[in-house]
């Protein structure tokens, strides 16, 4: 039997065939141990019974890489490194690399993260629920605000609310919107939690859901009162009202890279783009307001920086001073979709719809 690469298959999702676990095209007996690199080897037969929780549990809709059912089994935070790229930074410093790993854990056990699992009819499966689902979640705010530790005390001073959602039926049940949403009236992310695992299927992470959704809780998120308010399209730290977390250099970058963004969109909304003006770095999607501008920029940050950073330094730069980091440093080539696609929405020929960003003062 040849060797499994553990790294080649952790992103690819375990089939169970009769009473064997088809991974990396290869069929693996029970009986057996699966090598998975640093995490060292672990009983097939577990790994078949992590996947099976989760299909009991969303009635088939969610079915995670292999990545998490070895965190399920394990506990080892070393085998969720795939899905967060920033470890990637932190490979060569163990103290760090653990220290983002404390993150995760102290995130997740925090009084003020209100992460629930909810089923249909709005049964709360909070309890039954694999712990590599509450690892994702807390992994995505561990690694936006890995730098910005005054941030995430701040957010999480009082209950943040992240609903995940077994099944469509669930998030439907509950009121979820489109493909996910920040609830205004619930003060809470949803999200069915196929969404989570969702983007990982490739050899580097690609989109992310929920990172996305996270950037409408934290436009809506007040750093001043530790409350909830209205979408203003900006992060905590933007505003001077912000107190102690208020970084004025992200706030000016921001102002002059937004304006950019949008006299570029308004030369190609108008046609009066040249054959070789730069195209926005956004979607039409995101210019459609100020919370769409604000949750697909966050998401961009953290999946294509290298384009994002070339073609608008100062709006990359926004983000990097506000957050403390520079996720070019994770990513030695973009997940290159959103390049192409947002590419392809400008030169395609057709105009983009009128644009409905406003530049703060
Ligand atoms: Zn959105």
């Amino acid at each position: 039997m040849t060797q499994l690469n553990y790294d080649d298959i952790r992103n690819s999702r375990p089939d169970l065939v009769g009473q064997a676990l088809q991974v990396g095209g290869q069929l693996l007996q029970p009986q057996g141990n699966l090598d998975c690199g640093e995490v060292g080897p672990v009983p097939v037969q577990a790994i078949m019974e992590a996947g099976q929780r989760y299909q009991a549990l969303t009635k088939g809709s969610c079915a995670p890489q292999l990545a998490a059912l070895v965190f399920d089994v394990t506990g080892d935070f070393r085998a969720l490194d795939f899905y967060f790229p920033i470890v990637n930074s932190l490979k060569h410093d163990e103290a760090a690399r653990q220290d983002f790993y404390n993150a995760i854990h102290y995130i997740g056990s925090h009084p003020g993260f209100d992460m629930r699992v909810i089923a249909e009819h709005r049964q709360d499966v909070t309890e039954q629920t694999p712990p590599a689902v509450r690892a994702m979640v807390g992994g995505h705010l561990a690694e936006v605000f890995f730098y910005r530790r005054d941030i995430i005390e701040r957010l999480l001073s009082q209950p943040r609310h992240f609903l995940i959602y077994t099944n469509r039926a669930a998030f439907d049940q509950d009121g979820g919107l489109a493909g996910g949403d920040y609830n205004f009236g619930l003060e809470a992310i949803q999200l069915e939690m196929s969404r989570l695992f969702e983007g990982y299927s490739g050899q580097t992470p690609g989109v992310a859901p929920f990172l996305h959704e996270l950037g409408h809780m934290l436009d809506h998120f007040e750093a001043e009162t530790g409350g909830m308010g209205r979408c203003e399209g900006i992060l905590p730290g933007m505003a001077s009202r912000d107190g102690p977390v208020f970084t004025p250099q992200a706030r000016q970058l921001f102002i002059a890279g937004k304006r950019l963004e949008q006299q570029r969109y308004i030369a190609y909304q108008h046609g009066q783009a040249k054959p070789n003006d730069p195209v926005p770095v956004g979607h039409p999607y995101v210019f459609q307001s100020d919370g769409e501008f604000i949750a697909g920029f966050l998401e961009m940050f953290f999946r294509n920086p290298n384009y994002f950073a070339a073609q608008n330094p100062q709006l990359y730069g926004a983000f990097a001073e506000l957050l403390h980091q520079d996720p070019r440093r994770y990513w030695p080539e973009d997940f290159p979709f959103y390049v192409t696609e947002n590419r392809k929405a400008y030169l395609g020929g057709q105009r983009p719809s009128p644009q409905h960003i406003s530049i703060p003062y």
